[in-house]
Formats: structure tokens, C-alpha cells, sequence
């Protein structure tokens, strides 16, 4: 039977209702509204397109949105200081700097600079610990928490036990996704680009989450029969957005799997938005009633 396709989109709409919803009930009561910054340095019109939605979608979600940009030129030293004013502005409680950075600017000591209780991407060293630590008091990254949020829908009977694979070790998805998997229970197993017979490794894999940035890299015979596939990756291959995984020998063996468009992509943005209620509620020691 083929695969049944994970409707990352449709899941997505539902959890950004529910946070407009919470919100909106928290907002009545305290009379301010959730501030998001979004920070874009340049001109990068794949960042120019991801920053617009994540515009779009803070609005969407009740909150207020603070687009700031910065020419391509400006120099570390006065993003630094623009982020340390978004620090200290009370209207805003998270703040996003949109990756990759001009190669002129660390993104290492950007995001060291973003007070870690506004750090609602969760890359901040402090929140990052904290994830490997097994704690759930900071920010989970985005993509990994939406990886996981799609993984417990779709697995009913719980992950614990499962064997994982990740494919890829970034900081941004594939670690923290191994991190998550791990503190699900599973037997985790993070691959990349220097590792031997991955297709042998995937080959026993319940769960597999593929975030190379190659596009078709994943191959139907590297799936299990019954896997369950998170394709993270998104590839522009003339003019078409492709995943990591060849989604349609893919489909013959797994159960389960994300599209590219329309997967993993929708949860990112639906999660930054969950992490900047979570940040506002903190900061207001508010108890948020949504869990995810
Ligand atoms: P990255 O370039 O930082 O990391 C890629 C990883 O893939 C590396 O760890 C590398 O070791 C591994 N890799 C490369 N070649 C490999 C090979 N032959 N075999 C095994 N592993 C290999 O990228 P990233 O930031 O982690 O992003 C990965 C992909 O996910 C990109 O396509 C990116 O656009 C996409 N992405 C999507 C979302 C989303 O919201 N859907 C969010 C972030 C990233």
C-alpha cells in the first residue's frame, strides 16, 4: 500500500488556530499582545519570502509583528547593537534573526547577543543546553519541534523504543532533532556527510528524518517497509521545490511521509509562533494552557 501522505499544512492551520485562540484569551487579560521581531539582514530573496510569512502568520496569530531590516553592509558591531535594543523593548518577546547571515557577521555571536528568554528560534548555547539536558524550560528550534509535533500525531502508539535515524547534523535541524528523538525514547542514530553505508543504516530505520539539502538523496530502497519519513529538506530544482527524499519510490515502502511543499515547511512557522506565546507568558508569568 503506498505511503499516506502527512498533511503538514492542514495540521499546521489547526495548531496556529489554536494559538490564535489561547492568544487572543491571554491578550484580553492583560491587554497586550504578543510582540514578534523578525530580523533581516539584506536582500536574500529566499529569506525576503520566509520573513514575509512569518510576517503574515504572527499577524494571523494575534500578535503584533516587528519587521526590521538591515542593508546587506551593515557592520556587526551595529546589528549587535540594534538586537540589544530589541532586548530591551518590553513591547517585543521574541526576536528572530533570519539565517544565513552576510559572511561579514558571525551568526555565532548574533545569536549569543539575543537575550535568551526572547530566543524563540532556539538556538541560543543556553536554550540548546538546555535541550540536551532533557529539559523543556527553554525554546525547542522550530523545525525539529515541528518535526516531532507531526512524528506524535502520526505515530499513535507512542515513539519510545523506535529505532531513528537522522540524516544530517546541522545545529539547526539535525542535532536538535536527534536530541528530541532521544528524549522520546527512541534509539537515535545521527548521521552525515562522512558517515559509511548510510543507505544500511536507514535500511532499519522507524523513523527517518532526512535535512541534507540534496534533493531526491534518499532513495526507496534506504526506506523500511513501514517507516515513517520526515523530509525537512527543501531544494529548488528549476523552479520546483523538491525534498531530500525521492517522494515517490519513497511512497512505495514507507507508511507514512511529508511532501515537499506542504510538510515539514508549515510546522516551522506554526512552532515560532507557539515560541512566542511560550515567551510572552513567561515573561508575563502567565501560565500557558497549550502544550505541544
Ligand atoms: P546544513 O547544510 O547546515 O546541513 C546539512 C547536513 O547534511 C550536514 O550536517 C551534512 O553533514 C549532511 N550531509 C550532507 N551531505 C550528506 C551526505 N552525502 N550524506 C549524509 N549527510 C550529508 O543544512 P540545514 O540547515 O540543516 O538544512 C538542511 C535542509 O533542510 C536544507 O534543504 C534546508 O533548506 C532545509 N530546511 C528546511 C526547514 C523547513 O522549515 N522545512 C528549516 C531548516 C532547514
Amino acid at each position: 500500500m503506498p505511503a499516506e501522505i502527512i498533511d503538514g499544512k492542514a495540521i499546521a492551520a489547526e495548531l496556529r488556530a489554536k494559538i490564535a485562540n489561547e492568544s487572543a484569551r491571554i491578550a484580553g487579560n492583560t491587554g497586550r499582545k504578543p510582540g514578534l521581531a523578525v530580523v533581516l539582514v539584506g536582500e536574500d530573496p529566499a529569506s525576503q519570502v520566509y520573513v514575509r510569512n512569518k510576517h503574515k502568520a504572527a499577524i494571523e496569530a494575534g500578535f503584533n509583528s516587528f519587521e526590521t531590516i538591515f542593508p546587506a553592509d551593515i557592520s556587526e558591531k551595529s546589528l549587535i547593537s540594534e538586537l540589544n535594543k530589541l532586548n530591551d523593548n518590553s513591547e517585543v518577546d521574541g526576536i528572530l534573526v533570519q539565517l544565513p547571515l552576510p559572511a561579514h557577521i558571525s551568526s555565532d555571536i548574533v545569536i549569543n547577543t539575543i537575550n535568551p528568554a526572547k530566543d524563540v528560534d532556539g538556538f541560543h548555547p543556553l536554550n540548546s543546553g538546555k535541550l540536551f539536558n532533557g529539559r523543556r524550560d527553554g525554546f525547542l528550534p522550530c523545525t525539529p519541534l515541528g518535526c516531532l509535533y507531526l512524528l506524535k500525531r502520526t505515530i499513535s502508539k507512542g515513539l519510545a523504543g523506535k529505532n531513528a535515524v537522522v540524516i544530517g547534523r546541522s545545529n539547526i535541524v539535525g542535532k536538535p532533532m536527534a536530541a528530541l528523538l532521544l528524549s522520546e525514547d527512541c534509539t537515535v542514530t545521527i548521521t552525515h556527510s562522512k558517515t559509511r553505508n548510510l543507505a544500511e543504516i536507514t535500511a532499519n530505520a522507524d523513523i527517518l528524518v532526512s535535512a541534507t539539502g540534496k534533493p531526491e538523496f534518499v532513495k526507496k530502497e534506504w526506506v523500511k517497509k513501514g517507516a515513517v519519513v520526515i523530509d525537512v529538506g527543501i531544494n529548488r530544482v528549476e523552479n520546483k521545490l523538491k525534498g531530500d527524499v525521492d517522494f515517490k519510490g519513497a511512497c512505495e515502502n514507507a507508511s507514512f511521509i511529508t511532501p515537499v511543499p506542504g510538510g515539514v515547511g508549515p510546522m516551522t512557522i506554526a512552532c515560532l509562533m507557539y515560541n512566542t506565546l511560550k515567551a510572552y507568558c513567561k515573561i508575563n508569568e502567565i501560565k500557558l494552557e497549550l502544550e505541544i
